[in-house]
């Protein structure tokens, strides 16, 4: 996959018109570590930009087995059915560790998997919940070239990856269990506070207690900040099997996504933050490639020792970096 630096891309045309198959090659470009790679894969999505941005992204989390895949089978199938063209991607840094993605596994999506009209990825593996988040983002912007106009990303509740997707999405819902009681005791605070929707799922199980489970969800989140002042979070229960619920929370979702205003801002803070963390890295990246690793434990060895400030041995280093 080489080219000319000046002429067009080769998979820019193909992926424009939709093909699937430059589009999964373009994200595998996109998800590669070497060097001549991720320049190849910026000057195509720099490409690309300026026909991204034109869907609606919808952040999904909920523990496992609270029916992630067979929400995002039923609802997808549905809005598929209804002529978007939806897709489908993952943020699991654990996919490293488990050797293969669980995450946005094909066949947990089985009727999703083969419809023409949506695509799905399985998270990328490998590096850092960072890497794994920047990935999926340009994985994104990808398929909104694509003409993908629903991106779903999905996440399990481990670390920071919610926070990555609440980051990357115009709307972030969280699913959770009929027995909200126990439920709410092991959700983290911070996974509710980054809800714009929150959905008892299987709601089919017992009506009672999504009922109850709604209610207790909606005085918990009162309780919380609000993430965007113009709107209040939503309860809602739905349940993949029977397929109630599911119009009413698209229609929610829509609902948040009216405020054109709101998502513009979300969008370009998000954008600048990504920016920065880029930037911060890159630093970090630059600063510690021309530090003497010597130098390094000598003065952290100061630190320790107490005989230097932080703040001391932080500007012992980089005058050593500028004298270098
Ligand atoms: P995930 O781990 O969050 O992706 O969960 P899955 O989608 O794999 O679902 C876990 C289990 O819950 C499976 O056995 C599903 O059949 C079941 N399940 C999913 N959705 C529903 C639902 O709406 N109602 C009921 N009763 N069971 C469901």
């Amino acid at each position: 996959m080489t080219s000319q630096p000046s002429a067009t891309h080769p998979l820019a045309a193909p992926l424009l018109s939709g093909s699937r198959r430059a589009l999964a090659r373009a994200i595998t470009l996109a998800e590669s570590s070497r060097p001549e790679h991720v320049r190849e894969a910026q000057r195509l999505l720099a490409e690309l930009l300026p026909y991204t941005g034109r869907s609606v992204r919808v952040g999904l989390t909920g523990v496992p087995g609270v029916g992630k895949s067979s929400f995002i089978e039923a609802l997808g199938l549905r809005l598929a059915g209804e002529g978007h063209k939806v897709a489908v991607l993952a943020v699991d840094p654990s996919s490293q560790r488990t050797g293969g993605s669980i995450m946005g596994d094909k066949t947990r999506m089985p009727g999703l998997t083969v419809h023409p009209g949506a695509f799905i990825r399985p998270s990328p593996s490998g590096g850092a919940l960072g890497g794994v988040a920047r990935r999926t983002r340009e994985a994104a912007l990808l398929c909104e070239a694509a003409g993908h106009d629903i991106i779903l990303i999905e996440t399990v509740g481990v670390g920071q990856s919610e926070t990555q997707v609440a980051a990357m999405t115009d709307v972030f819902v969280l699913l959770t269990l009929p027995n909200a009681g126990d439920e709410l005791q092991g959700l983290k605070r911070g996974i509710m506070e980054l809800a714009d929707i929150c959905v008892v799922h299987k709601a089919d199980l017992d009506a009672a207690a999504t009922r109850r489970a709604q209610s207790e969800l909606t005085s918990a989140l009162h309780l919380l900040t609000p993430r965007s002042a113009s709107w209040q979070p939503r309860v809602l229960a739905a349940s993949s099997l029977t397929g109630a619920g599911l119009p009413e929370l698209w229609a929610a979702v829509q609902a948040c996504v009216a405020d054109e205003t709101r998502v513009r801002a979300r969008r370009q803070s998000q954008l600048g933050s990504w920016f920065e963390e880029l930037l911060r890295e890159a630093a970090w990246q630059a600063l510690t490639s021309r530090l003497d690793a010597a130098e390094l434990r000598r003065v952290r060895a100061e630190v320790d020792a107490a005989r230097l400030t932080p703040v001391q041995g932080v500007s012992a280093l980089l005058e050593a970096v500028g004298r270098a």
